[in-house]
């Protein structure tokens, strides 16, 4: 056999297999009745209501990655990927046209595919558990929206990284890698003014005692910060949330207006707290710079196989080009990314524990955080208990329990 289908099928398998086996061990460790540190915001309906959204979660996922697991690997057996390739090739295009129909081709068929799941998601599955107000004209704009999005930003980096290929030899990956790192450096820039206004509303926070504690905590703790801003996420879900955009002085604080109606001040002032902690404990310039060392390697490892004839071989292609090169190791890259994800979500666990602890020491209210993650816990329906591979596997936070617990310790 093909030593690169069989390491592609193998980990797609692979893959599948381990999140089938999370779901069923986070299913067979859920406790009949909440842990004692979260029984005053989970009442016993509450929590039967927590695990059924878990089950019906997790069968939604399992039945999703096995649908689309067994179509990526009978389309790559049976000769699929060629198949496109001939077709597109037929327009009779030049190469730069004829790799970008392609990907394109490839985008769009798995947006096809990929559809009736979301609606399945949207309208039935969350809406079973109360947290859908995203109307069926929000949805569909919402794809609009994406599918321009995609094709502008996707064109873009796919022309540049083929014309590099084509042009500069050796030293191509040195040039994807710049060109990649700067668009999407650029993209973060832009993302504040230009991209997220194009899905959601973001207006500045209203003069009050909400907006003046949290000015007097970003005072204190000498954060500079351009901007409080309320997001109408209530557009699309019940679930609160919170981020910071953009870089340095440009930098402001994006409040779901969920998050607003739910909490007070002292518990979104935690929120704010944990947020800045992030900042100033070194997490976001430590995950921009892994993540510019690792697009380099994967850029570097791509340049090693890009033109090997055996990656074209295990899809069965009859004309090889560098744009099937590009989606094949995608593919071929599939256990790494794999490795590196559970490597990624480990630190980031790590971090949120900081972040957490940096928020108690600074605003002297750890009870504070603590009532903040249960409320959100709580109206999110989170899994108070999953196993730990699920833990291992997918959680970038840690489950809410080892946080308070964290919290409540001191640590
Ligand atoms: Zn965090």
């Amino acid at each position: 056999m093909n030593i690169y289908l069989a390491i592609i099928i193998g980990s797609l398998l692979a893959a599948w297999f381990l999140g089938v086996l999370s779901d069923r061990l986070s299913a067979r460790a859920m406790r009949p009745a909440p842990p004692e540190e979260l029984a005053d915001v989970f009442d016993a309906e509450t929590y039967a209501r927590s695990q059924a959204y878990t089950l019906a979660s997790m069968k939604f996922s399992t039945v999703s990655e096995t649908f689309n697991t067994l179509i990526l690997v009978l389309a790559i057996l049976a000769g699929g990927f060629n198949l496109l390739d001939v077709l597109v090739r037929t327009a009779g295009f030049g190469p730069l046209a004829t790799g970008l129909a392609y990907i394109a081709a490839l985008a769009l068929i798995s947006g096809v595919i990929g559809l009736p799941f979301e609606i399945y998601h949207t309208f039935v599955l969350e809406k079973r558990f109360g947290f859908n107000t995203t109307t069926p004209g929000t949805f569909v704009l919402d794809r609009i929206k994406g599918l321009v999005l995609g094709a502008v930003i996707g064109g873009a980096l796919v022309a540049g990284l083929l014309l590099f290929l084509r042009e500069t030899g050796p030293y191509a990956w040195l040039l994807c890698w710049g060109f990649a790192v700067l668009l999407s450096l650029g993209l973060t820039y832009v993302a504040p003014t230009w991209i997220l206004p194009l899905f959601n509303k973001f207006t500045p926070l209203e003069e009050g005692e909400l907006r003046g504690k949290l000015m007097a905590f970003a005072d204190k703790a000498g954060f500079e910060l351009s901007g409080i801003f309320v997001m109408d996420g209530s557009k699309r879900s019940t679930k609160g949330n919170a981020f910071f955009t953009g870089f340095g002085k440009r930098r402001r604080i994006a409040l779901f207006d969920t998050l607003i109606k739910e909490m007070d001040a002292d518990e979104i002032v935690a929120v704010l707290a944990h947020e800045v902690g992030h900042a100033r404990l070194g997490h976001i310039k430590k995950r921009l710079a892994t993540g510019i060392l690792k697009a380099g390697a994967v850029f570097y490892l791509m340049s090693l196989f890009l033109d090997s004839a055996g990656l074209f071989a295990a899809f069965g292609m009859e004309h090889m080009s560098l744009y099937a090169g590009l989606v094949f190791f995608v593919l071929l890259y599939t256990p790494l990314s794999l490795a590196l994800g559970v490597v990624a979500n480990a630190v980031s666990r790590k971090h949120e524990f900081e972040a957490d602890a940096f928020a108690a020491r600074t605003t002297g209210r750890p009870d504070a955080m603590i009532s903040a993650l249960k409320k959100l816990s709580a109206s999110n329906l989170s899994n108070l208990t999953p196993h730990p591979l699920t833990v291992w596997l997918e959680y970038g936070h840690p489950p809410v329990l080892a946080r308070i617990r964290a919290l409540a310790a001191g640590r």
